[in-house]
């Protein structure tokens, strides 16, 4: 079985879903499908909880009525026979006054999850009904009976693949299942989601859980490019990236994958395959064990970095100063990504400023801190070993004309790592792709 998952944009028609039908139903094997919610349904689904959150129901309710009309017209588009036109108006005149419901309760951060799942909820049941109007031997899975995440809000990977190898041994005898990417329960029961961009987590846990032959994430770009290609020109697809190298662009910033989705599939040894929904002959990127030697592959971008500089005299000589410093962190639940250290000073990079102003105040007792924001990361993924000499010049040359505060080089073989200004990031990315890819 293959796991196949189709992003926002590849669904985000009529026309577009029967297209994803016709690639599903080519193989004479069973495939496992997770699908995303249209494209712009979640933004909407947040624009609606941002009204209900301000007490403003009529808001929310416009905008609610106007997604429904959308909708509306992609049956009338979907399907040919007035039993399936009828059966999915029926389906989301439910959905719609379901969510119209909302705006006469008190919405907390729970409500929200619940109508931010309906995206997914809506766009897996209109291609089952497409499917099945097709005479496709489908079933519809509902993530939230098997996704689930456990008290830190990370994915129990233990009960995914429990409930999910159970709940296909329960209904053999399909050529398509389908659930929903993205929406999953919590520890305690609770709608919950894999945060955005969280379909390709869950084709990936998923895929890991019943161990795939193959992971592949269709969407609307020939593959993992070289750099991003929203801010940089002439940017190119990478036929091949080790798991290592992937797992570094997805965290770093590159879009087309969610940050932590190929650890599952790293650790089941599961090939992950990038494909392109609009051009479906494109070979795509492949990603698996094998490690190209001798060659830098691609550049990503994180943003929204927060930079730590402690500058303290007692290190100086002194052990266990920075074993303080990380334990500070440590209580704030707040994960480093970047750690550069002199004989006097230690600067930390971290992403999520929820607890800064305590982590600053308890730093102060060990020696001077400096808070830099709108940082943003730059990371060159490639072969990085010490061995491939000169490599980790050509990316700091690249950047010569850019100020540096941070490079963090040697953590592993395949990655070096740049702390710019925020306003740099653009210049950065292009003066890399100039230098490392286009001449
Ligand atoms: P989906 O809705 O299918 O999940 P996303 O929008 O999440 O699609 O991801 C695909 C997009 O990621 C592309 O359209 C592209 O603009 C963006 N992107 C950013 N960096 C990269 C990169 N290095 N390679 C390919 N695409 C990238
Ligand atoms: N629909 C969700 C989002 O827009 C999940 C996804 O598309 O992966 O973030
Ligand atoms: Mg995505």
């Amino acid at each position: 079985m293959k796991v196949m998952k189709f992003g926002g944009t590849s669904v985000g028609s009529a026309q577009r879903m029967k297209d994803v039908c016709r690639l599903i139903t080519q193989d004479s094997t069973p495939n496992m499908i997770v699908l995303s919610a249209m494209s712009g349904t979640t933004n909407t689904l947040v624009e609606i909880s941002d009204y209900l959150y301000k007490k403003n129901p009529e808001g929310a309710n416009n905008v609610i009525n106007q997604l429904e009309q959308k909708y509306r017209q992609h049956v009338d588009e979907l399907y040919a026979t007035e039993e399936y036109k009828q059966k999915t108006l029926d389906f989301l005149k439910d959905e719609f006054d379901y969510l119209r419901s909302f705006t006469k309760i008190l919405f907390t951060s729970f409500e929200e999850k619940v109508v931010l799942a309906q995206g997914e909820v809506i766009s897996t049941n209109m291609v089952t009904n497409y499917l099945k109007e097709c005479g496709v031997k489908t079933i519809l899975l509902s993530a939230l009976d098997f996704m689930r995440t456990d008290k830190n809000s990370e994915p129990d990977f233990n009960y995914i693949k429990e409930k999910i190898n159970e709940l296909l041994a329960a209904n053999p005898g399909y050529q398509i299942y389908i659930t929903q990417g993205f929406i999953c329960r919590n520890a305690y029961g609770e709608v919950d989601n894999l945060q955005r961009g969280g379909s390709d987590y869950t084709a990936c846990l998923i895929g890991a859980a019943i161990k795939s032959e193959e992971i592949q994430i269709w969407t609307d770009i020939d593959g993992m490019h070289n750099n991003d290609p929203r801010i940089v020109d002439k940017t190119k697809p990478v036929r091949q990236l080790h798991f290592e190298e992937a797992a570094e662009l997805a965290y770093f910033g590159a879009k087309i994958l969610h940050p932590t989705c190929i650890q599952p599939a790293k650790f089941a040894g599961v090939p992950v395959r990038l494909l392109n929904t609009m051009d479906p002959s494109a070979p795509g990127t492949i990603i698996n064990n094998e490690f190209q030697e001798g060659k830098i592959k691609a550049v990503a971008a994180k943003d929204n970095i927060i930079s730590i500089q402690v500058h303290s005299s007692r290190m100086l000589l002194a052990y266990g100063f920075l074993r303080k410093v990380f334990e500070i962190f440590e209580s704030y639940k707040t994960s480093i990504d970047m750690v550069s250290t002199s004989e006097v000073g230690v600067s930390v990079t971290i992403d999520n400023k929820s607890y800064l102003k305590d982590i600053v105040a308890d730093l102060m007792k060990y020696g001077t801190v400096t808070v830099k924001e709108n940082m943003c990361i730059i990371c060159v993924v490639g072969d990085l070993s010490r061995d491939n000499v000169g490599f980790e010049s050509q990316a700091a040359k690249a950047l010569k004309d850019i100020p540096v505060q941070m490079i963090s080089y040697g953590g592993s073989n395949h990655n070096i790592s740049f702390l710019i200004n925020e306003e740099d990031k653009k210049s950065a990315l292009q003066a890399l792709s100039d230098t490392l890819f286009n001449n």
